[in-house]
């Protein structure tokens, strides 16, 4: 859908909370110990020697007596010691902090609910349970279910294991090989689009050409935390630049458009094929990434046809959300290879308009071996509300209004928010433009030659007020409930000059893209409470979407009429609806595919056969994360989700080498764990385990002492502890200083 994109810098909904509300909670924050300053000596080069005086002092001493706490009694605590465990390394020697990866394939006895036991350390694989901290049995069976616990725990050390093991795997996967395409065949690689709304892109392979059609990207999701955007597995294509002749490219939303800057120099710098308001887009936002090369963009028209070595490609118009929009047929020897795009249909009353016939008939003479076709809507029914019906209603909406009109909308909407404008200046009406996105796609389609206004119909924000406010609409960002965009800054009072006031009328001219529900409903209570009546497409038509439902799809397939179908956009079961559709106009069930990402797919036998390949292309999601593009950030989305969940817990032991007994009790950094003030006891006696476990490791000294070894018992410890405690499994990060 597509539209999510649009709304430009848009996240996900949830979390969306805006700064400044609620507890402060940093600051709140009492110092864990007041005398230590705790933050500045985690991580990085840690003081090898702090500068503290060296006292020599018994733990009973070092330690306040009200503060240290014997957990007596109990049995995940005592357990037998076993000192000096062979064999040694010495490697981490006085003065540094131990964070090395333990030697590999060394079995580590590993002590558990006051035995030991000498069993070799579990694998490390995946969610393996090495290092996990197993509650004891009676525990876990009341916590959370056998479930996801498994593999919740990593630390320093477990990040480069984690680390290595999946480059491992990743490289593993990269081997299997894709026998090359043979002579006469035509190859399909979807790249993605098919396992979810976004990042879509697919490939299509004949003799030494490739064509790419679309290249986009999907805003994060539950599973991937903190990630910027997913963009679809390129390496096929990477591993074949140089038959890469171009990237076709159907219209100009995000999860058709976003993924080029970051693709487009990986595959050899092809071509872009686009119409003029998409090229636009295209240039506008490559413009923000100046250390790209040049973009090449040819601007092609939908009668135009262009060749390559093998394969020619010509356009037709679809209708759909955004001006511009085209779907691409491309040309094999067995028929045409028909990809709509995103589409609808203009209708009135479930007719076609003639445009639409004129378009879809010219299909009657093709012979078409191949459809792929969008799937977003197939499983609603009939047709879609027509986008001139929301028109109308938006102008009586706006021509009733009797205070300020706001209409947040995505801003990739360009032909709503044109009609908008031009209703606005029929109605005498003044038109204000808030929001980043929103100010630059109005820039664009006025450059474009799709917007014309006399002046003095958009007025700047700041004079807003100098008008009555039943002669104000504005046209406004946020209507996802994006943290930033305009109507959330509004909704929170954080708004320079857009205040809403009693009578203002908020339209949200837009669905509620999955995921931004809970914002989306904060955002509209939110404006409610200060008086703004909450007008959106459940109340009124004053939405469409750009996609097709049953019976447009429907007869768009009675008009490609394909030899072969494979839906595209959507998930699974929207793909299912869209084959079942398919096969209801007359597609043989056994020409239908459903292709999932990486899916090679293949016609032989001059277009009698069609194949998948049991293999697929890589297809290892990518993700824009801060500066980095990658795919071996598995490890770093369960971090970030345990993190979430249960937080970290940080423990700093200074020891001293010779006698082998801390210097003084261990500090404790904890967020988003317990609330450090109310918990007190609990760390002490955290404190008082990591203490014993060094201490008992070290025995009369720290010479020959694994850090290593040594710091993976004091988390399992910790670890088992505070489970035990709180049922909750942070992540546990302990810090070894010798000194
Ligand atoms: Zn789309
Ligand atoms: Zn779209």
């Amino acid at each position: 859908m597509t539209e999510k994109e649009t709304t430009g810098g848009t996240g996900s909904g949830q979390g969306n909370q805006p700064r400044g509300r609620g507890i402060p909670l940093r600051s709140a924050r009492p110092p864990l110990r007041p005398r230590a300053p705790l933050n500045r000596r985690v991580g990085g080069s840690a003081p090898a020697s702090t500068a503290r005086p060296f006292t020599p002092r018994t733990a009973a001493s070092a330690i306040p007596p009200s503060t240290y706490v014997r957990p007596g009694g109990d049995p995940t605590i005592h357990r037998n010691r076993n000192h000096g465990r062979a064999p040694i390394s010495r490697g981490t020697g006085s003065g540094s902090i131990s964070t090395g990866v333990r030697p590999a394939g060394r079995p580590q006895q590993r002590r558990n609910g006051g035995s030991t036991s000498s069993s070799p350390r579990p694998s490390r694989g995946g969610m393996g349970m090495g290092g996990r901290r197993m509650p004891p049995s009676n525990i876990r069976s009341v916590t959370r279910q056998s479930d996801g616990l498994s593999g919740k725990h990593f630390d320093d050390t477990r990040h480069r294991t984690e680390e290595s093991r999946e480059m491992r795997v990743h490289a593993e996967k990269k081997k299997v090989t894709i026998p090359p395409l043979a002579e006469g065949d035509v190859r399909v690689i979807v790249l993605g689009g098919v396992e979810c709304i976004g990042r879509n892109m697919l490939a299509i392979e004949y003799g030494n050409d490739i064509v790419v059609i679309d290249c986009g990207f999907a805003f994060k999701d539950g599973d991937t935390p903190g990630v910027d955007f997913i963009l679809p597995n390129t390496q096929y294509l990477e591993d074949r630049k140089d038959r890469v002749r171009a990237v076709l490219i159907t219209h100009g939303h995000l999860d058709h458009i976003g993924g080029l800057p970051y693709i487009l120099d990986r595959i050899g710098n092809p071509p872009v094929y686009t119409r003029n308001l998409t090229g636009m887009i295209i240039k506008k936002r490559h413009d923000e990434f100046p250390q790209l090369p040049a973009l090449d963009l040819k601007i092609v028209e939908t009668d135009d046809r262009v060749s390559f070595n093998d394969i020619s490609v010509r356009f037709f118009k679809v209708t759909h959300t955004i001006p511009d929009s085209m779907g691409i047929i491309v040309e094999t020897p067995y028929g045409v290879i028909v990809h709509t795009g995103d589409l609808k249909l203009n209708h009135v009353d479930g007719v076609p308009e003639p445009e639409e016939v004129k378009a879809f008939g010219a299909f009657a003479k093709e012979k078409v071996l191949l459809l792929m076709a969008d799937s977003t809507n197939c499983e609603r029914p009939g047709f879609s509300v027509p986008e001139p019906a929301v028109w109308r209603t938006l102008e009586t909406l706006i021509h009733d209004a009797s205070g300020r009109m706001l209409i947040a909308t995505f801003a990739s909407l360009l032909e709503r928010i044109i009609k908008i404008i031009e209703v606005c200046e029929r109605l005498n009406k003044k038109v204000v433009v808030d929001g980043r996105s929103m100010k630059a796609n109005i820039e664009l389609a006025e450059k474009a030659g799709m917007l014309k206004y006399k002046p003095g119909t958009l007025i700047p924000i700041e004079e807003m007020d100098n008008y009555p406010p039943d002669r104000i609409v504005m046209l406004v960002t946020g209507a996802q409930g994006d943290e930033f965009a305009v109507l959330m800054r509004a909704a929170y009072k954080k708004h320079k000059y857009l205040k809403i006031r009693e009578n203002d009328v908020v339209l949200f001219s837009s669905s509620v893209v999955p995921g931004n529900e809970r914002a989306v409903q904060k955002l509209k209570d939110l404006l409610s409470r200060q008086g703004a009546k909450i007008v959106h497409y459940q109340t009124s038509d004053v939405h469409s979407s750009g996609h097709a439902n049953r019976d447009e799809t429907m007869w768009i397939h009675s008009k490609i009429a394909p030899k072969y179908f494979i839906p595209l956009h959507g998930y699974h079961y929207m793909l299912r609806a869209h084959t079942e559709i398919s096969m209801a106009v007359g597609t043989p069930r056994e020409n239908c595919l459903i292709a999932e990402d990486g899916s090679i797919i293949e016609f032989r036998e001059k277009g009698e056969k069609m194949v998948k390949l049991p293999m697929t292309a890589p297809k290892e999601l990518i993700m824009v994360d801060g500066f980095s593009i990658g795919n071996i950030q598995e490890v770093v989305m369960r971090d970030r989700q345990m993190l979430a969940e249960d937080g970290i817990v940080v423990l700093v032991a200074t020891v001293d080498l010779r006698p082998g007994k801390l210097m003084k009790s261990p500090d404790i950094i904890a967020r988003g764990f317990v609330y450090v003030r109310e918990s007190q006891e609990l760390l002490n006696q955290a404190r008082l385990i990591v203490k014993k476990t060094v201490e008992d490791a070290c025995g009369a000294g720290m010479k020959g002492v694994n850090f290593e070894f040594l710091k993976e018992d004091v988390r399992d410890q910790v670890g088992k502890f505070l489970f035990q405690k709180t049922q909750k499994q942070p992540m546990v990060i302990p810090v070894l200083l010798g000194i």
